[in-house]
């Protein structure tokens, strides 16, 4: 910037005491005047608007105004060491910093908002967080209650540990992109009916990443990071639930430029055991049981997730009767305590009776005073409410 800089205020039009309103409207006027889109392939117009933007940056700036109006140019221009625009681009200016969309919103009366570059385009060098990745992964029933401890094959990115995610050989430096200026972003003039309009684009010299790596790390061929395979162990706690995910932060692809790593999201499907059903943290299993059991009470072995137990059942239960187990039930995800299980009593009828049976049967209708067979109690099915509830 060897140039002779004209004086802000007169590239402006405006005095040295002008109002914010005044420094705005003079801007707004000029902006429009020389917007390149609005004046495509020329050359005067779009150095014009650069000097327009410029002069408005620093004047419509408290701070900025008050160095420039003490110190002049030295007070406000990045290359005189005391720290003013943004740097690089245009001369200081960065398109982005144009609100293109509230100039063609003036210019045609409104409809044109966010036509074109008037979003702001992220410095490609920024610092960046890596994606986050997702793996399913597919567990028993049993390791769901028990918890377990699993390992992932999967392939992420790393940052290269050759050039530091340089992408720069040993002992070089990237340079600062000619074309796009380090933004990574170049404007397009194209054509629309009767009238050019300017888009960005990923710059191409340097694939949108605002350097040239002249001799790439040979590791990484010059991209800063690399594909790794990487086992990672997860430890699955007991109570997980069929659908429900776990999240290990960080260790999801290594972030650009020094930006915190993405997360990996481990999804969990649970294999069903056909024993049991999950309710939350409680399980439901149904239990058969003779009818001379349910009659004369019986000690039962029941499954659980802790194996067999001992459950003594009554004499005199009813069919349908559901007993419950405390704490035997799913534990909780966080640690907290179980749920309980519950058991469905399901009393089976003896079908295929031998003679010797069958004549029991009889002396014992005959004992209770039934000529026939006493009509049946419904057995509420259990299993098929819960079905019809979800
Ligand atoms: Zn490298
Ligand atoms: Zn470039």
């Amino acid at each position: 910037m060897a140039e002779q800089k004209r004086d802000y205020y007169e590239v402006l039009g405006v005095s040295k005491t002008a109002s914010d309103d005044e420094l705005k409207k003079a801007y707004r006027k000029l902006a429009k005047q020389y917007h390149p889109d609005l004046n495509p392939g020329n050359a005067e117009a779009e150095q014009k608007f650069k000097e327009v933007n410029e002069a408005y940056e620093v004047l419509s700036d408290k701070d900025k105004r008050a160095k420039y109006d003490q110190f002049g140019h030295a007070g406000v221009d990045p290359n005189f060491g005391a720290g003013g625009f943004g740097g690089g681009g245009f001369g200081g200016f960065d398109m982005g910093d144009v609100d293109l969309g509230d100039i063609f919103g003036s210019f045609f009366g409104g409809g044109f908002g966010g036509f074109g570059g008037g979003q702001r385009q992220a410095n490609p060098n920024a610092p960046k967080r890596g994606a986050s990745l997702r793996v399913n992964m597919t567990i028993t029933f049993e390791e769901a209650m028990r918890g377990v401890e699993k390992e992932i094959s999967l392939n992420r990115t790393e940052n290269c540990t050759t050039c530091h995610g340089s992408g720069c050989a040993s002992g070089t430096t990237a340079e600062i992109c000619p074309d796009c200026h380090g933004t990574g972003q170049v404007r397009i003039q194209r054509g629309a009916g009767g009238f050019a309009f300017t888009t960005t684009a990923p710059c191409s010299k340097c694939r949108g990443t605002g350097k040239i790596i002249h001799q790439p790390c040979p590791d990484c061929h010059g991209d800063g990071q690399v594909r790794r395979p990487r086992k990672i162990k997860v430890k699955i706690p007991a109570g997980i639930d069929d659908g429900q995910s776990i999240s290990m932060r960080g260790q999801g692809n290594e972030g650009l430029n020094g930006g915190p790593a993405g997360d990996l999201l481990v999804n969990i499907s649970v294999i069903p055991d056909p024993r049991f059903q999950r309710d939350g943290y409680d399980l439901y299993l149904e239990q058969k049981v003779s009818f001379t059991q349910a009659a004369l009470g019986a000690e039962l072995q029941i499954d659980t997730i802790d194996g067999k137990v001992k459950y003594n059942l009554p004499a005199g239960t009813q069919p349908g009767t559901t007993i419950r187990l405390r704490g035997k039930g799913v534990p909780n995800v966080h640690g907290r305590g179980r749920g309980d299980q519950y058991l469905l009593i399901k009393v089976q009828v003896p079908t295929n009776l031998t003679n010797e049976q069958r004549d029991a049967l009889k002396e014992y209708a005959r004992t209770m005073g039934e000529g026939s067979p006493a009509p049946a109690t419904p057995v509420r099915d259990f299993f098929e409410k819960k079905r019809k509830k979800k």
